[in-house]
């Protein structure tokens, strides 16, 4: 399988450094505030990177952090007269809770900052050691961006170039407008741990490597992040670990594209942040997901309306399907009589190819609409015997919730999923389920009287309220029309 490595800026084999087990690490979320669609974002993305890998067969160890310390936790904390990290773990768990909502697996070691302030000092007093940080008279440490030559290698930025672009009025103690923190000095009232350079706390940057280290060891196969982390974050990552250790940090960087909210980046400032909370109160989170991963995990995702409805459009469409299958298979169950067919075998491998070309899921919900519109076909087809048509459908759609689950969708009942996005449009239409169903019979019963233009009227009354109808030998069904 091929992956696209950032740093490399191109497709490579994927080559695990001691197959099968993979190291995966991603940086998480600073809990200052509620997560927001862009976290849910990066964690459904490696989510579905660590179950692709699973089904694999590879032995993935992924490491996912908390940064709990930092200036906005501070503030916030300050502001709110509680102790910073006592804020911060009540956001850590409604992090926790909403991602659990949204179905999002946890990773197996969620480490927070707080709790590895130990490492964290061992390996800034290393980095001093050996030359490529420098403590200040004020009690800060810094990284000397200057002493590690690969600087700029991931973000492809030349430091020469970079200094144009810093703040000129270097703080107090820092030697080159560049270097970045390792450990701040506290100020009055601020959370802080004792260190050989005096009372203080972690930066930022220095928390993933220690972390990485101290849970992964010295080498990675993946890291990853979303693309707004590339520099400085990553870029400082690679300069502090590498410097410690000598060795390549990381094989492969895979960075997810960015969210933006009816085409505009999204920002607190300019008001129109979506936080999981509220996108989980209006959409289902399979058609969150499904929204999020419709597009190769690089893209950036523009969020509106209408993408919403669209994805529940086709979400609906899906599990509209599935339920069909159900309602056939409970009038006639599958047998264990094998299943030969072409299209059925070529649901894997096809899923295979997308997923193994940089976990190309776009591809793969391509192929999930063929291979729907094949099950409404077979649906529909009055010739096929039955115990063959059901042997058929049961089989397809096992293969595809086994399959897709990989995507972190079709976990839901489908069922229960049609009727709630159902009853979601139906209060949004302002009619009810017995209203639809009363004048239903009333056309019927005209019908039946041969008052056609009686039936017509309450076809369009129903029509203007958003209810299309499908008449058939067995009767007559009815459906949303924007779900249509
Ligand atoms: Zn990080």
């Amino acid at each position: 399988m091929k992956i696209h490595n950032s740093m490399s800026k191109s497709k490579e084999e994927f080559e695990p450094m001691n197959s099968p087990e993979v190291k995966m690490y991603a940086c998480g979320i600073t809990v200052y505030d509620d997560c927001h669609i862009g976290h849910a974002k990066q964690a459904v993305t490696f989510d579905i990177i660590k179950r692709y890998l699973t089904y694999k067969g590879y032995k993935v160890t992924y490491v996912r952090n908390y940064t709990d310390v930092d200036d906005k936790i501070i503030a916030r904390a300050n502001q709110l007269g509680i102790n910073a990290l006592e804020y911060s773990q009540d956001r850590i768990n409604e992090v926790d809770r909403v991602m659990h909502l949204l179905g999002v697996k946890d990773p197996d070691v969620m480490p927070k900052a707080s709790e590895n302030i130990e490492n964290i000092i061992e390996f800034v007093s290393s980095l001093i050691e050996k030359g490529y940080a420098y403590p200040s008279e004020r009690g800060d440490v810094y990284y000397s961006v200057k002493s590690f030559p690969g600087y700029g290698k991931l973000s492809k930025r030349n430091p020469d170039d970079m200094i144009n672009g810093v703040r000129k009025d270097v703080e107090e103690g820092k030697k080159d407008p560049l270097d970045f923190a390792l450990w701040k000095s506290a100020k009055e009232g601020e959370i802080s741990w004792d260190s050989p350079w005096g009372k203080g706390r972690p930066g930022w940057h220095i928390e993933c490597s220690a972390m990485n280290h101290r849970y992964l060891g010295e080498q990675i196969d993946i890291h990853g992040g979303g693309k707004d982390l590339i520099f400085p974050h990553h870029e400082n990552e690679i300069a502090q670990t590498e410097a410690l250790t000598g060795k390549r940090f990381a094989k492969y960087w895979i960075h997810n594209g960015l969210i933006t909210i009816d085409g505009q980046k999204m920002s607190k400032s300019l008001g129109n942040s979506l936080t999981v909370k509220d996108a989980l109160a209006k959409y289902n989170k399979e058609v969150i997901k499904y929204m999020l991963m419709q597009k190769h995990y690089s893209s950036t995702v523009d969020i509106n309306d209408a993408e919403f409805l669209l994805a529940e459009k086709h979400m609906y469409y899906f599990y509209n399907t599935l339920n069909e299958i159900n309602k056939i298979l409970k009038v006639i169950p599958a047998n264990s009589d094998a299943v030969n067919n072409e299209f059925l075998d070529k649901i894997e491998p096809d899923f295979v190819e997308a997923m193994d070309d940089d976990f190309n899921t776009a591809e793969a919900y391509a192929n999930l609409f063929a291979i729907m519109k094949y099950l409404n076909t077979v649906i529909q087809d009055k010739k096929i015997e039955p115990q063959t048509k059901s042997n058929l459908l049961n089989a397809i759609k096992n293969k595809i919730i086994n399959l897709y689950n990989i995507l972190s969708v079709f976990e839901e009942n489908p069922e229960e999923f049609i009727d709630d996005l159902k009853n979601k449009y139906l209060t949004k239409l302002n009619i009810s389920v017995n209203e639809i169903s009363d004048l239903i019979s009333q056309r019927t019963e005209a019908k039946q009287n041969k008052d056609y233009a009686k039936a017509d009227e309450i076809r369009n009354e129903l029509d203007n309220k958003g209810i299309v109808l499908l008449d058939s030998k067995d009767g007559t069904v009815w459906n949303i029309k924007e779900l249509q």
